[in-house]
């Protein structure tokens, strides 16, 4: 069997890792050079895109900026899993805020603009403190720029001049205050049948996940249900099939989403270590129509991601249950470059295991790794 994955980061490396123990071929696509490669070592393989896809049983994608026409190509084939439409709802804003107000699922008040003069009355409406977002292409914070009164609104609309408004609305969004992220990620399988993992708790610094602990401290019993029900609301309205991941905030005891992710998520890199069955090990299985993995999950889990630094000593391989991922990229500032999972038997344990991780880093690169640790310690 042969999955075609549309991208060709850190993600469809990870996909690969796993395809193989389930005897899966992989190839990649790399959008940016429109190159097949190998998914490990980037290097261009003696694939055209059109002979990758008719060989392979299944096309999906590691990130939900795809052309449309490319995604369209997969689907004229009857390959690509998840949707065209669901992939669709992941990559522009607008269509994403569509799906949840007509499913009536409760997210930041926003309006759309394609008129850079209608930030001014906008935040006569929805208040100073706004989030704008480009509708198109944005990740990690790119594409996202916080505004909190008139002097931002002109800096903004100076920054915005020559950007193709009609092309990319903005979706301007009021700030939410809420306690903290939580993300819910869990699998649809082509039968309808739904397995959702431990939900987590994000932690971000600069529009950019820090670190994820699994389960969420504190969620009640109440809360993951009101949670699942929403993933299972959105899958099924999607006919969705493989991984999918909503981010939310948590104001109080309810959850407002923030966005959508069609696709295995940085907030689920958790599960490679501390669930039975990784989140790519469960995209794979539900793409290709096999039975989905037990989600059942140490009892505690924790990512770190690693990000703009490459030099660190491997000492922290010694804290038991300590694992880490590296993705094989050149070093950037804000790059993400790997990532730590480690697992505990409890939250006093995984501050213990925090506390050493920190002590072998550069701490001017981990800026969350100590609200993390007194998370876990209750404060
Ligand atoms: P990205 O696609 O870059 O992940 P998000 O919409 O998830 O974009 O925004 C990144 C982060 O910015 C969020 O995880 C959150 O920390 C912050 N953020 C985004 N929208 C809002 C909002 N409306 N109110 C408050 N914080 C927000
Ligand atoms: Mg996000």
């Amino acid at each position: 069997m042969m999955v075609l994955i549309l991208g060709a980061g850190q993600l469809a490396r990870m996909l690969y890792l796993e395809s193989v123990q389930l005897g899966i071929e992989v190839l990649a696509y790399d959008v940016s050079s429109s190159k097949v490669v190998d998914p490990v070592t980037r290097e261009p393989l003696k694939w055209t895109l059109r002979e990758a896809m008719d060989a392979s049983d299944v096309v999906t994608v590691e990130f939900e900026h795809i052309d449309e026409e490319l995604l369209q190509l997969a689907a004229d084939r009857g390959k690509l899993r998840p949707s065209k439409e669901a992939i669709l709802v992941g990559g522009d804003r607008v269509t994403e805020k569509n799906l949840l107000s007509r499913l009536d699922i409760p997210n930041c008040r926003y309006e759309v603009i394609t008129e850079l003069d209608g930030l001014t009355a906008i935040s006569e409406r929805l208040g100073s403190e706004l989030i704008v977002k480009t509708s198109k292409g944005g990740y990690d914070g790119k594409g996202q720029w916080a505004l909190n009164g008139a002097a931002d609104v002109m800096r903004l609309q100076e920054t915005l001049k020559q950007f193709d408004l009609a092309a990319n609305p903005l979706v301007v969004e009021k700030k939410a205050i809420f306690t903290r992220e939580v993300s819910i990620i869990g699998a649809r399988s082509l039968a309808g049948e739904v397995a959702i993992y431990a939900l987590t708790e994000n932690i971000h610094h600069d529009g950019q996940l820090q670190v994820a602990v699994a389960p969420a401290v504190g969620i009640t019993a109440g809360q993951r249900e009101q949670l699942c029900r929403m993933f299972e609301r959105i899958s099924d309205a999607l006919n969705y099939v493989g991984i999918l991941a909503i981010e939310t905030f948590q104001v109080g005891d309810e959850f407002v989403v923030n966005e959508l992710a069609p696709r295995v998520h940085n907030s689920g890199h958790w599960t490679q270590n501390g669930a039975d069955t990784s989140q790519f090990e469960q995209h794979m299985r539900a793409i290709l129509g096999f039975p989905l993995g037990a989600t059942v999950a140490a009892p505690v889990a924790v990512m770190v991601n690693i990000i703009g630094c490459a030099s660190f000593s491997r000492k922290m391989l010694g804290i038991p249950g300590c694992h880490m991922h590296w993705y094989g990229k050149q070093v950037r500032a804000k790059r993400k470059m790997g990532h730590f999972n480690i697992t505990a038997p409890s939250v006093h344990d995984m501050a213990d295991k925090l506390t050493q991780l920190q002590a072998t880093l550069p701490s001017e690169h981990f800026p969350k790794l100590e609200l993390a640790i007194s998370r876990l310690q209750g404060n």
